[in-house]
């Protein structure tokens, strides 16, 4: 019995060798602090939630595991916060709440940018993402999501934008052209790529090898060739080149048998015209409905990393999104968001599987901005915005402090003309209502339902907007302790560049 030992240390050994000598071809700038020590890391998968607030891990918690239970992310060893802010286009001046674009262009580049800009700073150059460097020195590359690939989060990686909405097929002005101040559109800038649709970028510029997701409709039968030439296999089909634009009839979306058949090599398969399909819609949808031939993201994890694990001696860098946190947190739909956050916790364990296995993967979990304002109240409570009176303000004579209740009474009560209920319950189609949704946890007794008032999770939402608070993070694998911090979104890209190359990137 004890051979065995030795040979897997051995094995260990041997390993460690390749992943020196790879080393030191993969870096040709010195390697910091010089004691000859190998980088231990050669992949990096960065998963992000979108729009995943400290408070949608707390529910998704209670909702799946219980009180005392823990997402799989809430597993990893490292745990820290990152604030999200943004810049105002032209300036340096902060804005404190972000969209995805900005958010994706800080860590994707290491630079604050404004709200919709795609890998360009504020004052529209672009910049070099962390994906294009990391396939320029020889890195496997991939980018996945349950949005449209050419929504922000995504593209970020892989594109050059001055808007984000400049998706595809076609340009446009509006779609393209950020404005001026008197309404006008912006010249259009030198360097052309700035506005050429995303999806022409994508599909040309070869920055991922593996481009998991939605969005066919953002792409046309040109497109398709462009990949084909440049040794992609595709799966589906964009569409019928004799037809001047392509429809649900003329576009085949990919499937989860396709994906299943794809054995290695450079990949694109988008399974939904636009985004992918909620994971609780699809579960309630019939057996037949096409929808039901779309793969998880967690599918899509596991055959990413399958596809990109040994296609090159340096390593990958895989991004992964959940997109639909956000979309459906937008959307005030709690229960649609909770089934979400599980999806994508179940994507973060098919990531930290292989890291486990691999030992020399880091796995970087986070989001982008909170959305919503997500918020967990007291069973049988309610909010300032069902109730008759809010609580009294004791600093109201501040002006700067204006959250005098419009409506006032001495008593802090609730008004049954803002509030018919629990929102997912019967109370439901009531417009006025601002009741909160309640779920069931694994804590509660048998036969508590969700939407009644014994469900233990109280949920409810400040606004179907972002917010501007500071998003949790989680890491595993070699160097995750770097993310233990408190720490702003541009450094994420800092922290991941070193990681994949051991260097500081230049100026950082
Ligand atoms: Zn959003």
């Amino acid at each position: 019995m004890r051979s065995r030992p030795t040979k897997i240390l051995a094995v260990l050994a041997v390993t460690g060798a390749l992943a020196a000598s790879t080393a030191a071809t993969a870096n040709s700038a010195p390697q910091q602090g010089g004691n000859g020590k190998k980088p231990e890391i050669r992949n990096v998968i960065y998963l992000l939630g979108d729009g995943m607030g400290r408070t949608h891990v707390t529910a998704g918690r209670e909702r799946y595991y219980g009180a005392e239970g823990k997402l799989n992310m809430e597993r990893l060893p490292s745990y820290g916060a990152v604030a999200t802010s943004a810049v105002e286009k032209g300036s340096d001046r902060p804005a404190l709440v972000t969209d995805s674009a900005s958010a994706a262009t800080a860590w994707s580049s290491g630079v604050k940018t404004y709200n919709a800009a795609i890998g360009v700073d504020s004052y529209e150059k672009k910049l070099p993402t962390l994906m294009e460097q990391a396939k320029k020195s020889g890195f496997a590359t991939g980018n996945v999501s349950t949005a449209e690939i050419t929504d922000a989060t995504p593209a970020a990686q892989m594109s050059h934008a001055l808007l984000r909405g400049c998706q595809g097929p076609v340009y446009s002005d509006a779609a393209c052209l950020p404005k001026k101040d008197d309404g006008s559109y912006e010249n259009k800038p030198a360097d052309k790529t700035l506005i050429t649709p995303i999806a022409q970028q994508i599909a040309r510029n070869g920055t991922a090898d593996v481009i998991f997701g939605g969005g066919l409709a953002r792409f046309a039968p040109d497109d398709q060739k462009a990949l084909g030439s440049q040794g992609y296999q595709v799966l589906g089909s964009f569409g019928d080149p004799a037809l001047p634009a392509q429809t649900a009839e003329s576009q085949k979306v990919a499937t989860k048998a396709d994906l299943d058949k794809v054995k290695g090599g450079k990949v694109v398969g988008l399974f939904n015209r636009g985004n992918l399909t909620v994971e609780k819609s699809k579960a309630e949808l019939p057996a037949g409905a096409p929808e039901k031939k779309e793969p998880t993201l967690a599918e899509l994890t596991k055959k990413s990393i399958s596809l990109l694990d040994g296609r090159s001696k340096k390593g990958f860098l895989l991004q992964v999104e959940g997109a639909l946190i956000d979309k459906r947190s937008h959307a005030n739909d709690a229960s649609q968001t909770l089934g979400e956050i599980k999806a994508f916790d179940d994507a973060v364990k098919a990531a930290t599987d292989f890291a486990k296995k691999d030992g020399h993967t880091l796995v970087v979990v986070t989001a982008d901005h909170e959305c919503a304002g997500f918020n967990i109240i007291e069973k049988g409570t309610f909010t300032n915005a069902e109730a008759a009176a809010p609580p009294a303000n004791n600093d109201s004579g501040n002006t700067a402090n204006n959250s005098v209740p419009a409506r006032s009474s001495s008593a802090n009560v609730k008004d049954p003309a803002r509030s018919s209920g629990i929102v997912n319950g019967s109370g439901a189609g009531d417009a006025k209502n601002f009741g909160p949704a309640t779920f069931r946890t694994p804590d509660d007794p048998a036969g508590v339902k969700d939407g009644s008032e014994d469900a233990s999770l109280w949920l409810t939402y400040l606004s179907g907007n972002h917010t501007g608070a500071d998003v949790p993070i989680y890491a595993y694998g070699p160097g995750n302790s770097a993310f233990a911090a408190s720490q702003d979104n541009t450094e994420l890209y800092s922290k991941m560049y070193r990681s994949l190359f051991g260097t500081a990137p230049h100026g950082h």
